[in-house]
């Protein structure tokens, strides 16, 4: 696999999107390299909830409209929108999503198809390294082309979400929640996302930043917008990873999943990438609030009883919802792929609300991501803290 990586300058979304990634993907030869006559492309976009493109959780329509767009030129026969969300993957459940993130408006004007297909598949991957089998969406099986449309953001889990960790959206829906119940800590989560990149990688042939706007702080779903103004374009997931991590200011060497992708021949160990466009260090933002990847470890069982909760306290993040504000809605609670959260009311007779039990939380932060209401926060013990003082501004909160 290559290490080639493009990056482009895009001042805003009302600037010239549609320039801009032109510009990326000619540097690397132009879209006919990549979308042959009559091809049935599928841009696999990040649609993590629903909410409006301004919350920059979701890849921009703008930046789908014009890879759907520059897809026509080269003649695809059909560009179909999908993705696969936390909730379940039904119809009426994505095309909500899909409305709000704006996804219903490019279709419509330019004769892109929005993602009618919910049945599953079950893939086989006898060369998988910790998933031979796993069930994923048919509307990515029955593509001759997936383009992934990413969008740069922290992430409380991986550390950052971009080209590697998109592609978990090919898991369907719910399916996603026993997932991270199987693959529990960052390196296993990360081999299979790996899995996954392997049993595409015919037909996933190139990964799509839109880093116009990231987000940072606490992501995927609950940071702050933040412009990058950078659109960056390549066939190797890894490579673009490194490229978007340095951007907002990641050792990339730092970030688990990267170095999984290294592991796994993606890229070499020195992590290098050839950068065709505009420079990293012209584009780099210094003070993006960055996050550290969740490593945690289920606690070992060594010391007494009594002690074990109050170290784990002292020594872990964890995710923690202030419980006069839960609005109790359940999503949380039904999404927990451990069934750490239950629903209790603080008072008899009062709404159920979100409850934690950390011993059994595996920290995937799932519910941060997913509580519609942004309540779910992560907190730092003290020990936590210090060990990581300087490395991550948002342990100072
Ligand atoms: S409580 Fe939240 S972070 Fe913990 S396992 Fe459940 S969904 Fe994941
Ligand atoms: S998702 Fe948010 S609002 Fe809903 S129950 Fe959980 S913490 Fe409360």
């Amino acid at each position: 696999m290559d290490n080639v990586v493009s990056l482009t300058r895009c001042g805003s979304y009302n600037d010239d999107v549609m320039g801009a990634v032109r510009q990326c993907i000619d540097n690397l030869g132009g879209i006919s390299k990549f979308v042959q006559p009559n091809a049935t492309v599928v841009l696999k976009v990040n649609a993590v909830m629903k909410c409006a493109p301004e919350k920059c959780a979701t890849t921009n329509p703008l930046v789908v409209e014009a890879i759907g767009k520059l897809c026509k030129e080269a003649g695809a026969g059909r560009i179909i929108i999908a993705d696969s969300a936390g909730g379940p993957f039904t119809e009426g459940y994505m095309n909500g999503i899909f409305k709000a993130c704006g996804y219903i408006d490019i279709a419509e004007r330019n004769g892109f198809l929005i993602n009618s297909n919910f049945n599953t598949f079950e893939a086989s991957l006898p060369e998988g390294k910790v998933s031979k089998n796993f069930l994923i969406c048919d509307c990515l099986r029955e593509a001759d082309v997936i383009i992934n449309v990413t969008k740069l953001k922290t992430h409380s889990f991986t550390g950052m979400s971009n080209a590697i960790k998109n592609m978990f959206g090919a898991i369907p829906g719910l399916t996603k929640v026993e997932m991270h119940g199987k693959y529990r800590t960052l390196d296993v989560f990360g081999e299979f996302l790996f899995d996954i990149l392997d049993y595409f990688k015919d037909k996933l042939v190139l990964h799509l930043t839109d880093g116009i706007m990231g987000m940072e702080g606490p992501g995927p779903t609950n940071g702050t917008p933040r412009f990058i103004g950078a659109i960056i374009a390549g066939s190797n997931p890894v490579a673009v990873d490194v490229v978007g991590a340095k951007l907002m200011n990641y050792d990339p060497s730092t970030l688990p999943n990267i170095m999984t992708g290294v592991n796994r021949g993606y890229l070499d160990s020195n992590l290098n990438v050839t950068v065709l466009g505009e420079k990293i260090e012209d584009l780099k933002v210094c003070d993006y609030q960055t996050v550290v990847p969740n490593n945690y470890r289920p606690f070992a069982h060594t010391m007494p009883q009594w002690m074990q909760p109050i170290v784990h306290r002292l020594t872990t993040q964890r995710p923690h919802v202030n419980r006069r504000k839960c609005r109790g809605c359940k999503k949380c609670f039904e999404h927990c792929p451990v069934k750490a959260i239950s629903m209790i009311p603080t008072k008899k007779g009062k709404l159920p609300k979100a409850k934690f039990d950390y011993n059994k939380c595996i920290r995937c932060y799932c519910c941060q991501e997913l509580c519609p209401f942004g309540l779910v926060k992560v907190k730092s013990g003290i020990v936590y803290k210090i060990m990581h003082i300087g490395s991550n501004k948002r342990l100072k909160k």
